[in-house]
């Protein structure tokens, strides 16, 4: 089955991999205490890979783990070590794991073969080579080397064509992808490709620059194109108001002019109609709400204002599907933060009534996580670059050599 506009791919649920030498690429990404010793801040990502680790374990899979962890210089830095990520797992697994301070050689070839079915081998970060990131095919072999079959479940790296990712998939012709990956890849692809009608996206966040091109695929597959955020101003101005000290990028005032256009696509483009403004960019700052034709000189736009979040809302009780990108207004500073919470909520609303909604990386994945309704959404993406390529309409490179 395959409604994602996506060639066909198989799933771990596919492929026997009893007794095999397994390498699950996962994304550990995660963040850590600035100072040694380093601890795990927020484990999100390791439970979102909790499931197909398990599911492999049962199966008697002889499970070797690889990620890549910040961006090292591309030799051994003790920041970026997966040891505080080894260390995590070996309170919460039941099953025996053990690591390898290095991911290719022979010393990690040694463990590997020592592996029993159920055992887990976690590696040391992929990034501490060089090779990894340059998708080197000798590097990649070394990885294939180690394993029978490829299982990718880091969907968050799925935008990057390296060595883990893409390469290694030359050389290990079994390949599946995790639950979390194939997921994402339903939730996602679902929305591109046949979504319920009424489609709704809404984007905000800073700048026009960097989601131009998900308005623009999002215009072509959606009923209605909300947006909020920073990049409210610049589309203000190019319809000639005034935004006063508000962020605004002027050499997007181009691209933003055509979008504004009532005829085509551009008719389902729904501006902000009031803002909240501030005197100085910083929460104990005097504000107000005002229409958009009323942003006063010295004032900046900072968040929606309420008209705009009762308008919104409309537009998500009556949708079937929803998908969000960006923070409405500055969130973190919490007089700032109401349209974003709003939004937040009337999405939560939506999910209990029966309408899908798919938050698509990034601050909006922080926003709704602070406003504890992260699980009221269908989906809620874990990959912030890779979801926001695959909704420009790209094709990852991590999905496609699944799919070969
Ligand atoms: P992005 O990474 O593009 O999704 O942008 C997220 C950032 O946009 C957050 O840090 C917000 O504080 C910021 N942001 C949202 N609205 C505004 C605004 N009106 N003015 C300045 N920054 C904003």
């Amino acid at each position: 089955m395959n409604p994602r506009n996506l060639g066909s791919y198989l799933t771990i649920d596919d492929i026997d991999v009893t007794n095999k030498r397994v390498f699950l690429r996962v994304d550990f990404n995660v963040p850590l205490t600035k100072e040694a010793p380093f601890t795990i801040t927020d484990t999100t990502r390791i439970r979102a890979a909790a499931p197909t680790m398990s599911a492999l374990i049962k199966r008697g899979a002889r499970l070797i783990v690889a990620s890549h962890l910040g961006r090292p210089k591309a030799a051994p830095e003790p920041k970026y070590s997966l040891l505080p990520v080894y260390e995590h797992l070996k309170e919460k697994m039941t099953t025996p794991l053990s690591f390898a301070s290095d991911c290719i050689g022979p010393e990690v070839e040694s463990k590997v073969n020592a592996l029993k079915p159920g055992e887990t081998l976690l590696l040391e970060n992929l990034r501490f080579h060089a090779e990894e990131e340059k998708n080197d095919p000798a590097f990649a072999q070394s990885l294939a080397k180690l394993a029978d079959v490829y299982v990718d479940d880091a969907f968050g790296a799925a935008h990057r064509a390296h060595a883990s990712i893409e390469g290694i998939t030359h050389f290990l012709p079994i390949k599946a992808a995790g639950y979390l990956m194939d997921k994402e890849l339903k939730f996602l692809g679902g929305l591109l490709t046949n979504p319920a009608h009424p489609f709704i996206a809404i984007i905000g966040g800073a700048k026009i620059s960097g989601k131009i091109d998900v308005i623009q695929n999002l215009l072509q597959k959606a009923d209605k194109v909300l947006i909020g955020g920073g990049m409210t101003y610049t589309f203000l101005k190019a319809e000639g108001k005034e935004i006063g000290k508000s962020l605004v990028e002027d050499d997007k005032i181009d691209v933003a002019l055509p979008l504004l256009k009532k005829e085509g696509a551009g008719g389902r483009l729904m501006l902000p109609i009031d803002s909240v403004v501030a005197r100085e960019f910083k929460n104990d700052s005097e504000y107000k709400t005002v229409s958009v034709d009323q942003i006063p000189k010295d004032w900046q736009g900072v968040d929606i204002g309420s008209e705009t979040i009762k308008l919104f809302t409309q537009e998500i009780e009556r949708a079937k599907t929803i998908v969000w990108n960006g923070p409405m207004g500055v969130f973190e500073m919490p007089n700032f933060a109401t349209g974003t919470l709003a939004i937040a909520e009337a999405m939560a609303r939506a999910t209990a009534n029966g309408a899908t909604t798919v938050v698509g990386g990034g601050d909006s994945v922080a926003a709704i996580e602070q406003a504890g309704l992260a699980d009221k959404m269908s989906h809620v993406s874990t990959g912030g670059g890779a979801s926001l390529e695959f909704l420009e309409g790209k094709t990852l490179p991590g999905v496609k050599a699944l799919e070969e």
